[in-house]
């Protein structure tokens, strides 16, 4: 199983499970959400399940989303080379604080690490201007002096 299905798989077993919190136990609802949640478990590797029970049972989701650097579930500031790591599409790591699995939702701005990325652009941008192109004008030929009247 690739691991963007994986990472699908296990945000819609983190979605049932939060789901079937909210419907009433017994009701039909309830019965429809658990076959759900059994057959998106069927295709899960074991392992990962296993992960997901444990965090699943502290009342935890089992993947969150980076944002800006940091772990979606606890704010932990993930180091440069797990953010690297993660920011494939489909790729995904473990939360060295929390232990969920987390996935790249900002996209590739995360390789070049967010802002820091900024100064630098502003600074080139500010240099443009200085390059301002020499004036066309002059290399332009004299417009021909109007013909003299004899
Ligand atoms: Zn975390």
């Amino acid at each position: 199983m690739y691991a963007a299905e994986v990472l699908s798989q296990l945000r819609s077993l983190n979605w049932l499970t939060e789901e079937t919190r909210r419907v009433p136990a017994g009701s039909s609802e309830r019965g429809l959400l658990q076959a759900q949640i059994d057959s998106v478990r069927a295709r899960l590797p074991q392992s990962i399940l296993a992960h997901h029970d444990q965090l699943s049972g502290r009342g935890q989701v089992s993947v969150a989303a980076i944002r800006m650097g940091e772990c979606g579930a606890c704010h932990h500031p993930l180091s440069g080379p797990l953010l690297r790591e993660v920011a494939a599409p489909g790729c995904f790591g473990v939360c060295p604080a929390c232990g969920v699995f987390i996935w790249n939702a900002d996209g590739p701005e995360l390789e070049t690490g967010g802002s820091v990325v900024r100064p630098a652009a502003r600074r080139s941008a500010l240099h443009r201007p200085a390059q301002e192109p020499a004036p066309a004008r002059a290399d332009e030929p004299a417009p021909p002096a109007p013909p003299s009247a004899p």
